[in-house]
């Protein structure tokens, strides 16, 4: 199959994930892919493979400076790697080692005292210093290219670490300083960082870059949005939980959100809301196997199978509040989610009883780790109700279609999981998912035995 678009006006935004960009090979792989479509002038890309997360921990703040030392030797070798094998690598040295140098004294204020402003501020080095790489790369090939400072379009509010973008602005932006670029040339530029209105970085979340490209595609008219990885496409489950999963050749929107939000690593939750604002069909494939084709991802698609696939998402964490009040009362709930909101904490699943509400809580924050509640939400919510808090869960989701009215569905999902303890059951909110909690040491053979069991 070919992506090619022969439509000279047609505009494709490609982005490239941290695998696709690693180093020289894998970047020559993908710059390959965009210079075979005149029609792929936006290029997004990640840091390269395993780059923000050692910028993660430098921003932690590691006291020990023989560590720290260790982390920014490793993170120049794989810069410099590159490098070494660029023709003309006069062109981007100076650039690269003086952002190797921020990232240094960064480090080491970060030790000192570490922020989440600074997180930010030092994490987007990574997708600063591939750009340098990519763009060369591709100018190297024989494509016209420019490097663009996202961070120029790309606003987002302050909230460090999970910034919310502001797609009006970013398209008036983007009118102004992107869309001029675009004539002859290839533009590459930065997934995942961004800039509030005083001109600080933020970033959007782990695995942000897929978002930043939707958002970009959606303020520059873009026809096709493709996301590049290490996967050729889409699959019934993680292909890394079981070999038996299977690429999906053709997706709707309401399902593919439905994984990307319930734990489909493959995509930020939120890529899918810019796309289907904008109704652009999304393509994934892998930078490594183009030829094998993908998955598309579009509004409407030609088959709704009852059972189409499941996601996994650890790091669980499930508050359960408890209280006599609640019982027959009026207004408990929104007291309990007014707490939550004024303490900016996202909740993600909930199911009631009579005196106890259970929720987890949501987390995709550049710093990291499992959710946890902020100590003064925990004081408020302690006036009101007893307060439970439990890790190590897992959440798998099932996606498919009229699940919840078609008979026998559900006899035959909980049927098949009989011999683990289900927690936290929701089924019927959606007719596209169905999601429970598991512990996580039973999480993978949950997901292996419904795969084999409805899926294979
Ligand atoms: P990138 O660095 O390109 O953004 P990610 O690691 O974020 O790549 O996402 C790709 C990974 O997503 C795959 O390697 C795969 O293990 C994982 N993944 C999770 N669920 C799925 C799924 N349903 N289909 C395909 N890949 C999946
Ligand atoms: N580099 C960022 C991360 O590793 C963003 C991304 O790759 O999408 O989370
Ligand atoms: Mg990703």
């Amino acid at each position: 199959m070919s992506l090619v678009d022969n439509n000279a006006t047609a505009l494709t935004v490609a982005k490239f994930g941290g695998t696709s960009v690693a180093d020289f090979t894998a970047m020559s792989r993908s710059a390959a892919i965009v210079k075979q479509n005149p029609a792929a002038r936006i290029v997004l890309i990640s840091a390269c493979s395993g780059v923000t997360n050692l910028l993660v921990e430098l921003a932690n703040g590691i006291n020990d400076s023989a560590r720290r030392q260790q982390l920014l030797t490793r993170l120049k070798e794989i810069h410099r790697n590159v490098i070494s094998e660029l023709k003309s690598p006069e062109n981007v040295l100076t650039e690269v080692d003086s952002l190797l140098d921020s990232v240094s004294i960064l480090a080491e204020q970060a030790a000192t005292q570490p922020s989440i402003p600074l997180t930010d501020q030092l994490v987007s080095h990574g997708e600063l210093l591939s750009t340098h790489l990519f763009s060369q790369i591709l100018n190297e090939m024989g494509v016209n290219t420019i490097r663009f400072d996202i961070r120029n379009i790309m606003r987002t509010d302050s909230q460090f670490g999970k910034a919310i973008p502001q797609p009006e602005m970013i398209r008036q932006l983007a009118a102004a300083e992107l869309q001029p670029l675009l004539e002859n040339q290839v533009v590459v530029s930065q997934g995942f960082i961004g800039s509030d209105s005083k001109g600080n970085t933020t970033t959007l979340g782990r695995g942000g870059s897929d978002y930043s490209a939707a958002l970009v595609a959606e303020a520059t008219d873009a026809s096709t949005l493709e996301i590049w990885t290490d996967v050729p496409g889409m699959y019934s489950t993680d292909p890394r939980i079981t070999s038996a999963a299977k690429p999906i050749k053709e997706i709707s929107f309401s399902e593919a959100s439905e994984m990307a939000n319930f734990g489909a690593k493959i995509l930020h939750p939120s890529t899918l809301v810019p796309a289907i604002r904008q109704q652009i069909p999304v393509f994934i494939g892998s930078s490594k196997a183009p030829e094998q084709g993908g998955t598309w991802i579009r509004e409407s698609v030609s088959e709704a199978p009852l059972f189409r696939a499941l996601a996994l998402r650890c790091n669980q964490t499930m508050v359960t509040l408890t209280s006599l009040n609640m019982f027959h009362a009026y207004g408990f709930l929104a007291e309990v989610f007014r707490i939550l909101a004024e303490h900016k904490v996202s909740v993600d699943l909930i199911t009631t009883s009579e005196v106890s509400v259970s929720l987890t809580l949501d987390q995709t924050d550049t710093g990291g780790g499992a959710p946890t509640l902020p100590e003064k939400a925990v004081k408020e919510l302690n006036r009101l109700c007893r307060v439970e808090v439990e890790q190590g869960l897992c959440l798998v989701a099932l996606i498919g279609n009229q699940m919840s009215s078609t008979k026998g569905s559900a006899k035959q999902i909980f049927g098949t999981l009989e011999d683990y303890n289900l927690r936290m059951i929701c089924y019927g909110a959606s007719p596209h998912n169905l999601c429970f909690l598991v512990k996580e040491q039973d999480a993978k053979s949950v997901v292996k035995t419904l795969h084999k069991k409805i899926l294979e």
